[in-house]
C-alpha cells in the first residue's frame, strides 16, 4: 500500500475485515478537515452503514484523576478476555480551546493497545462541520462497521462534554471518588442526572472502608433524582482497577441494563432519538458555519456589531440585515 491513499473499496475492505491499519486510516479520513475529503469520507460511511453490529456504546466520565484511563484499561482487558472486541474512543474538549489535550499527552492504555482484540483511538481536534463531536459519531459507526462489541467512550467531566457523551451512548456511568458528605452533596445533580451507574473508584488497601461508606451516601442521593434512563435505577457501585475487584461485577450490571432496556423497547427509542438529535445538531452547526464563513456576512458583521454595541440599531434588524446578505448570494 505504501504511503498512497488507499481507495474507498480498500478501505470498505479493510474496515469489514477489521484490518486496525485500515481501520485507522478510515477514522483519519472521517476526521480529516480538508474539504476534498469530505466526499469520501461520507461515501465511505454510507457503505459501512448497513454493516453496523449489535455493539453497546457506553460512555465513561470523571474528573481528572478519577482513574479513567486505568479503569478502562483494566475494564477493557477484562471484556478481551471475555473474547469481546473493545473500541475505546475519546473526546476531549481541551482540543477544541487550545489544540493541546487533557487526555491525550501521556501514554494511556498501554496493555489494552497490545490487545488484538482491541482498538484505541485518541480524540480527534475540532474542526468545522460538527466538530469532534460529529468526528467521534461516524468514527463509532465504523468500529461498528468493524464488528466491535463494545464501544467505550471516554471523556474528562468538565461540564458541557458529558451532555454531549449521553447524547452518543446507551450506557453511561460516571467515575467518582471517596470524600466526605459535604463534597458528595456538592456534586453536581445534573451530571448524576445523566449516568446509568456511579462508580466509587480506587476502593482498595486503606480506601476500601471509605468507599464503601461512599457508595452508600450516593445510594442515598441518587433515590432522590430522577433516573437517566426510563425504567433503570441509578445504582453507585465500588471498584478498583488496581485489584480489579468489581470489575467483572460492573460488567454484569451493563448486561443487565442492556436486557432491561431492550426488552423495553427504552434502548430503541434512545437510538431513535439519538438519530434525530445528531441530524438537527448537525444541521445547526453547517448553516453556522456556512453563515459566519460568508464573505459579504464577514464584510458586514463589525459593522452590524459595532451599530447594535452603541444602540443605532436593533439586534433583530441587524440579524435580518446580514441573513438577507447571506440568502441572496446564496441562490
Ligand atoms: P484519569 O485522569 O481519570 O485518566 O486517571 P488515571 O487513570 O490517569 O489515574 C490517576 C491516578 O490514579 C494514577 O496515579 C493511577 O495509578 C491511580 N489509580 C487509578 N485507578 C486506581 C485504582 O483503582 N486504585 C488506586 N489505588 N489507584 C488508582
Amino acid at each position: 500500500r505504501g504511503s498512497t491513499e488507499p481507495s474507498l473499496d480498500e478501505l470498505y475492505e479493510g474496515v469489514l475485515k477489521g484490518d486496525r491499519s485500515l481501520l485507522a486510516r478510515a477514522i483519519t479520513l472521517v476526521e480529516s478537515n480538508a474539504e476534498q475529503h469530505f466526499q469520501k469520507a461520507q461515501a465511505l460511511l454510507q457503505k459501512l452503514l448497513v454493516h453496523s453490529s449489535k455493539s453497546i456504546r457506553i460512555g465513561i466520565t470523571g474528573v481528572p484523576g478519577a482513574g479513567k484511563s486505568t479503569f478502562i484499561e483494566a475494564f477493557g482487558t477484562y471484556l478481551c478476555e471475555l473474547g469481546l472486541r473493545v473500541a475505546v474512543l475519546a473526546i476531549d474538549p481541551s482540543s477544541k480551546i487550545s489544540g493541546g489535550s487533557i487526555l491525550g499527552d501521556k501514554t494511556r492504555m498501554e496493555t489494552l493497545a497490545r490487545n488484538p482484540k482491541a482498538f484505541i483511538r485518541p480524540s480527534p481536534t475540532a474542526g468545522k462541520l460538527g466538530g469532534v463531536h460529529r468526528k467521534t459519531r461516524e468514527a463509532m459507526l465504523i468500529c461498528e462497521a468493524a464488528g466491535f462489541d463494545v464501544i467505550l467512550i471516554e471523556t474528562v467531566g468538565v461540564g458541557q462534554s458529558e451532555v454531549i457523551i449521553r447524547d452518543m451512548v446507551d450506557f453511561f456511568m460516571l467515575l467518582v471518588l471517596t470524600g466526605a458528605g459535604d463534597e458528595l452533596q456538592g456534586m453536581k445533580k445534573g451530571i448524576m442526572e445523566l449516568a446509568d451507574c456511579l462508580i466509587v473508584h480506587k476502593a482498595d488497601g486503606t480506601n476500601k472502608q471509605n468507599a464503601e461508606k461512599t457508595r452508600k451516601e450516593y445510594n442515598r442521593i441518587l433515590h432522590f433524582l430522577q433516573p437517566a434512563t426510563k425504567g433503570w435505577g441509578t445504582k453507585a457501585y465500588t471498584c478498583s482497577s488496581l485489584t480489579h475487584e468489581g470489575i467483572a461485577d460492573i460488567w454484569k450490571v451493563i448486561q443487565t441494563f442492556e436486557t432491561t432496556v431492550k426488552s423495553s423497547g427504552v434502548f430503541d427509542e434512545r437510538r431513535k432519538f439519538q438519530s434525530r438529535e445528531w441530524l438537527y445538531s448537525m444541521i445547526t452547526d453547517t448553516l453556522h458555519y456556512h453563515f459566519f464563513h460568508h464573505p459579504g456576512v464577514k464584510n458586514l458583521l463589525p459593522k452590524y456589531e459595532n451599530e447594535v454595541i452603541t444602540g443605532d440599531v436593533t439586534v433583530a434588524t441587524a440579524v435580518e440585515k446580514l441573513y438577507e446578505t447571506f440568502i441572496n448570494s446564496n441562490q
